[in-house]
């Protein structure tokens, strides 16, 4: 089976396609050739409560299952989409423009939430013990929180909304998927596979939209909502935290990154490439993961541009359906300009090119591998995050400054540390304040580890033992027998 886009487009509630209250549709763009690839159903506040509905009807049954047969269900759905990640890598690629093995990564990436949550599923803990003092029993377990809204973004179609279905019907719950304008056909051609996986009607709700903040306001005043789990810009994240508040949802929150990759002069220069083009360059940049200042000791700065720069040269840009091809297109003609103007800005404050930096001519949203060396300080790449194929080089040459550094930022998802001396490289990881360290390695997504930030960065996990919890409440109850 092939899924063609225009098989998915309208929204699915409840078990069914439907075109949308209001008839509604907008267009999906390939962002390497610049057509038009879908158009799809855009959903209104009476499709959201349709959802809300359709979701409230599946959640007794749902939760009412045993854990095993929870995890047989996304066990089967892992069995599902791994038996067909070549035809997701290609919807991921015609809608993102990712490249071919950037999207097959993703697409299996998002497969492995599933078999993770299968595990996971089975082995949720609770406790009982005896109250110090007062003889009665403390009984803690952890139950569904209830229904859970899903607001997804563009640069991981597939792996944002697997990250958190998985672990929502891990835990018994029901949800309603918001995914981003740029990206929606990847997550509604989920979902016969998620029917055939045996996901009864309604407990997986999609609804794409062009509005998304009335959409999304309308859910999370609803009084049957209890989660509110949220992956994208920081700025979006604080006003979904706003709403949250009028009922006091459980946020999961999974926001913007700025992070910092480490060289210290002891490094093996090879594995600090080799992961430098893994933190910088899978999903061509375009991820709150992505090494966004890159802090080398000066001794082995000159070394490492050099051999970075080669790295990078090698990669060919290209249509991401092409064999060949390692970087496709950025999503969008906006993220395309904001890299432009990151690259001119930092230029104007006196950094050199030492690759690319130049937008191409001709269609699609291209911009090609970039390095930049002498970044200084001040340059606004150093401060936001890229989010795209370009590499901010600086150096440093004392270990307390560095870590002054890389720390002087608003954000805290991850930070890169590269050196042989692993008693140095533990106690710098400790004094990052990140939620992720990458310590000689250049990517930390794991599913059974768990995924998140500190600081502006965000609340909460996604995946390993916690990633589920995000979807239950504790209750505690005190007993006397
Ligand atoms: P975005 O915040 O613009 O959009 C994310 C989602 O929110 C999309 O579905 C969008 O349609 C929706 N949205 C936009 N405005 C909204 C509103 N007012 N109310 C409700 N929903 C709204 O982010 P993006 O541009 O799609 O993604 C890029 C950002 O996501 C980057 O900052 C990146 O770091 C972050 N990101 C974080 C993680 C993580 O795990 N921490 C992972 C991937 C991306």
């Amino acid at each position: 089976m092939d899924y063609a886009v225009q098989d998915y487009t309208d929204l699915y509630i409840g078990g069914k396609w439907r075109p949308g209250a209001s008839g509604d549709r907008f267009d999906v763009i390939n962002p390497a050739t610049e057509e038009v690839l879908a158009s799809v159903a855009s959903a209104e506040l009476a499709d959201a409560d349709a959802a809300l509905n359709a979701a409230e009807d599946a959640f007794a049954d749902w939760a009412a299952r045993t854990p095993r047969q929870r995890s047989e269900v996304l066990r089967k759905a892992w069995e599902l989409m791994t038996a067909r990640l070549d035809e997701f890598a290609k919807l991921i690629t015609l809608e993102n423009g990712k490249a071919g093995n950037d999207a097959r990564g993703e697409a299996t990436y998002a497969a492995e939430f599933f078999r993770w949550f299968a595990e996971e599923a089975v082995r949720a803990d609770g406790l009982i013990t005896h109250a110090p003092s007062s003889g009665a029993r403390i009984m803690v377990q952890h139950k569904p929180a209830g229904i859970a809204v899903l607001v997804t973004p563009w640069n991981y179609p597939a792996a944002m909304g697997t990250r958190k279905i998985a672990p929502a019907l891990a835990a018994g719950c029901p949800v309603i998927i918001k995914p981003a304008g740029e990206t929606p056909l990847t997550m509604l051609a989920l979902m016969p596979l998620l029917e055939e996986a045996g996901v009864p009607k309604g407990l997986v709700n999609v609804l794409p939209t062009k509005h998304s903040g009335k959409l999304v306001d309308h859910l999370l005043h609803d009084p049957r909502v209890r989660v509110v789990s949220f992956t994208g810009s920081t700025g979006v994240g604080r006003k979904l935290l706003h709403s949250a508040a009028d009922q006091v949802l459980k946020p999961a929150m999974e926001l913007g990154g700025n992070a910092p990759l480490i060289v210290f002069d002891d490094a093996d220069l090879d594995t600090a490439v080799e992961g430098a083009m893994l933190a910088k360059m899978r999903n061509l940049g375009e991820a709150c993961t992505a090494a966004n200042r890159f802090y080398i000791h000066e001794s082995v700065a000159d070394a490492f541009a050099e051999k970075f720069t080669a790295a990078m040269a090698k990669l060919k840009l290209g249509n991401g359906l092409e064999l060949d091809v390692d970087v496709g297109p950025l999503v969008n003609r906006d993220t395309q300009q904001k890299v432009a103007e990151f690259v001119q800005d930092a230029v104007g404050k006196g950094a050199k090119i030492t690759l690319g930096g130049t937008v191409p001519d001709g269609k699609g949203f291209f911009y090609p591998p970039t390095v930049m060396t002498d970044v200084p300080e001040t340059a606004d790449c150093v401060h936001d995050e890229i989010f795209g194929p370009v590499a901010a080089l600086q150096t440093f040459s004392d270990t307390e400054d560095v870590i002054r550094r890389a720390n002087d930022t608003e954000y805290g998802l991850v930070a890169y540390v590269f050196t042989e001396d692993m008693k140095r490289g533990l106690q710098v990881c400790e004094k990052l304040d990140y939620g992720m360290v990458g310590l000689n390695r250049g990517l930390v997504s794991d599913p059974a580890a768990p995924f998140g930030g500190t600081k502006q960065s965000g609340l909460g996990r996604e995946g390993g033992h916690e990633g589920m919890l995000e979807f239950m409440e504790t209750q505690y109850i005190s007993a006397s027998w």
